[in-house]
């Protein structure tokens, strides 16, 4: 006889609340291949707990277990596992199926399990579904068949697990006695050269397969009788072990993570969440850097807007319009602004009743105004305002159709002559113009003309006469150069008291220069004096008639003077369509040889100290909340996990390790978060190109770079494994069968 479990004098006791109550002692036993041993007696006499000790689920405290010979007192968790995993088949009372799974998927897992290969499985598992009878109801979840059907699966998988020995626990006491026959049958047909230990209430019905019966009470074998003689034709041979393949792995979590899908929703849901949470405050960070410089403000440029980028030409000449066709032309270019002096230059214009200043802007940016009516000539123009004025509501009479002069709105000076009229008015909210920036949209030549205004308001003038170089000044006009309709191209008059200056005492055909020189340019004009004026002659030379204001100007043709203003742009500003794009922009830009400054680059923060305290404090504050969120994550999916238990604790006891239970959990959740962080990025791409529209989420999203995802996509893996790990932890820290006994 091939002895294959001995036990002698085992004791088990129970330890619950500082009491010590004994399963069963002093215990001896054995068992051979062949044998197929009934195990009866009362409740509580002891029989479950004999059956778990045996079968590795539950350790013992007294006596020696001898498995195939060998010792077993010294094993730990994991040579139990081992141990199940190569020689106990289990049956329940309770079936302990997957109720999520097939039939077919229930049987599959213990040959996944067992280290098979997916196409040898296939055949197998159809061939034993055949032996118990199924095979029409592979595909049917479990949680659908009868109670009999339900236990011809459990036998399905011992099969399939192909162990020597075979233990079942009143595998019919949930069962009629029609199918208790069945199943009764079954254990019988597959426990040739094995051993088969059974518990069952009703012997009589295992009577005719039984070749030992053995009565317990009050944990002590009190009989134990051979029935028939077996001879077992084999003897055992230790079969090699594998483990579960590594793919099989994958395919029993991605199995796990999508078959229960309320399970899947409400994880995919807390994962959503994560990620959402991460992304936003991640981003709200990164943002931080371009909030600190809107709020930043600037000495020079008017329009700080973070896609703004100001052009020079790196040889200090001024644009061609095939230039700015060219620039135009680039990838990330939204417009191009030529009179980019205009943007930062404020104008204004007044009645007695009405005060306006802003910028100036060209109206081809326009095609709807909210009062009035789109400029039909040149001299027409339209005013950007803000909707609740006085001027833009009830005072709008004051307003619309009125003709005004532009000035300058730091020197007063005026931009220039012609007067132009407000034909509309375009409006905006609060919200689309934080920073309340009017505006005037004008027509090109009215844009071409104030840049001029501009030019010669900020322009130095100097004249040189007689070998004597003078700065015409603004509040004098001694030495002032005075533009005059009436003084011939190319000539100027001075004033009758440099007689006494000119050789011989005569100015005529005297060289005379006028320089004008501003931040662009220099430009100058070369002109010969005609003549002098006095008292009497100004008026008739000159056309003005105020000898006492303007006595010692020199007065110079008015054409020849406005050339000196009459300039291009040397300075335009481009406006970018994507700002995050910026730098690829400015360094094509460079690359076509311009200079550029992007406006934000050169904003001086309003708060720095301050900022550097609010981030810390911004820091402080996200790494809590993603401590709280960790925590509350992880609970709400220890709570869905909750039903989970009995899964693994079921595959635990079918003979899964520790291991392969909490890689199987770890893919499930990975898996999750996986997709809860490609479902949330592409949500974002959808924002990115428009098709969802979610302004302030866009702001807040619109800085994250592609490395920024990476980032956050490892973040979202660590938490994910994170959880995963500490729940692991948790859930396999207890033995399978203490798990098993907490959940059932
Ligand atoms: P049977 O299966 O024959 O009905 P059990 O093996 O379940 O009997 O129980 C044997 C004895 O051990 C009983 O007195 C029972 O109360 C006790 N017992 C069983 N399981 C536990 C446990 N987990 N904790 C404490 N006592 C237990
Ligand atoms: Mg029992």
């Amino acid at each position: 006889m091939d002895k294959i479990l001995q036990l002698k004098n085992v004791s088990k006791y129970y330890y619950s609340n500082n009491q010590v109550s004994a399963g069963f002692s002093k215990v001896s036993l054995d068992l051979s291949m062949g044998e197929f041993v009934v195990i009866v007696g009362e409740s509580g006499s002891g029989k479950s707990t004999l059956l778990n000790v045996i079968s590795g689920l539950d350790s013992y405290q007294e006596g020696e277990m001898y498995i195939h010979g060998e010792e077993t007192s010294h094993y730990g968790d994991l040579d139990f596992e081992e141990y199940r995993k190569k020689y106990i088949g289990n049956i329940f009372q309770n079936f302990n199926l997957i109720n999520s799974y097939t039939v077919y998927q229930n049987v599959e897992l213990m040959m996944l399990m067992n280290g098979y290969k997916k196409k040898e499985i296939k055949e197998r598992v159809y061939a034993i579904l055949d032996e118990v009878g199924l095979r029409k109801f592979a595909k049917q979840k479990v949680s659908k068949l009868s109670g009999g059907q339900k236990q011809r699966v459990a036998i399905a998988r011992v099969l399939a697990k192909d162990t020597p020995i075979i233990v079942a626990d009143e595998p019919t006491g949930n069962l009629d006695v029609e199918s208790a026959n069945h199943v009764f049958e079954l254990l019988h047909e597959i426990s040739k050269n094995k051993l088969v230990v059974i518990v069952t209430h009703n012997y009589e019905q295992v009577e005719k397969y039984a070749t030992r019966k053995i009565r317990m009470h009050d944990g002590q074998i009190i009989e134990d009788e051979v029935i028939k003689e077996t001879e077992c034709k084999e003897p055992y041979t230790p079969k090699e072990q594998k483990n579960i393949r590594l793919f099989s792995r994958l395919r029993l979590g991605l199995r796990n993570t999508f078959n229960l899908p309320i399970k899947f929703s409400l994880i995919l849901m807390v994962y959503l969440l994560i990620c959402s949470s991460v992304i936003a405050g991640y981003s709200t960070m990164a943002h931080q850097d371009t909030v600190d410089a809107a709020n930043g403000y600037s000495y020079f440029f008017n329009d700080t807007s973070s896609e703004r980028v100001i052009l020079q030409k790196k040889d200090g000449t001024y644009f061609t319009d095939e230039e700015f066709e060219s620039i135009q032309n680039l990838d990330n270019i939204d417009y191009v602004v030529k009179d980019d002096v205009l943007i930062d230059s404020m104008m204004n214009m007044y009645s007695d009743n009405f005060y306006f200043w802003g910028s100036a802007k060209s109206f081809d940016a326009i095609d709807l105004v909210d009062i009035g009516r789109l400029p039909e000539n040149d001299y027409e123009i339209v005013l950007y305002g803000f909707e609740n004025d006085y001027y833009y509501t009830d005072g709008i009479d004051q307003v619309l159709n009125k003709s005004f002069k532009l000035q300058d709105n730091y020197s007063g000076g005026l931009l220039m002559e012609d007067e132009v009229t407000v034909v509309g008015v375009k409006l905006y909210s609060m919200d689309e113009n934080p920073s309340y920036r009017d505006a005037a949209y004008v027509s090109d030549v009215v844009l071409s003309k104030i840049r001029q205004g501009v030019y010669r308001q900020y322009s130095k003038i100097t004249s040189t006469f007689l070998s004597q170089e003078t700065l015409s000044e603004p509040w004098s006009y001694f030495n002032q150069v005075v533009p005059s309709t009436k003084v011939p191209k190319g000539s100027v008059y001075v004033g009758e008291e440099y007689l006494y200056s000119c050789p011989k005492g005569k100015c005529a055909k005297q060289k005379f220069k006028v320089t004008a020189s501003n931040l662009y340019y220099t430009e100058t004009l070369n002109l010969k004096v005609k003549g002098t004026y006095n008292k009497k002659t100004i008026k008739k030379y000159t056309g003005f008639s105020d000898y006492a204001t303007y006595q010692g100007a020199f007065f110079v043709n008015a054409e020849d003077y406005s050339s000196l203003f009459s300039e291009q742009s040397y300075q335009s500003s481009v406006y970018v369509k994507n700002a995050r794009e910026i730098d690829a922009t400015l360094q094509l830009l460079e690359d076509m040889g311009y200079k550029t400054l992007r406006v934000q680059d050169s904003l001086v923060g309003a708060y720095e100290g301050y900022n550097q305290i609010s981030r810390i404090f911004l820091v402080c504050v996200y790494i809590t909340m993603g401590i709280v969120l960790f925590f509350i994550a992880y609970f709400i999916i220890q709570l869905i996990y909750r039903s989970r238990n009995i899964y693994y604790s079921t595959i635990r006891i079918l003979g899964a390790n520790k291991h392969v239970a909490k890689q199987l959990l770890t893919i499930e959740l990975f898996t999750v978060a996986n997709l809860a962080y490609f479902v949330v990025f592409g949500f974002i791409q959808l924002l990115i190109k428009g098709i969802i529209e979610l302004p302030k989420v866009l702001e807040l999203i619109e800085y994250l770079e592609m490395k920024d995802y990476v980032v956050l996509y490892v973040l979202i893996c660590a938490i994910s494994l994170l959880i995963s790990n500490k729940y692991g932890n948790k859930l396999f820290q207890k033995s399978a069968m203490d798990t098993y006994r907490a959940e059932v």
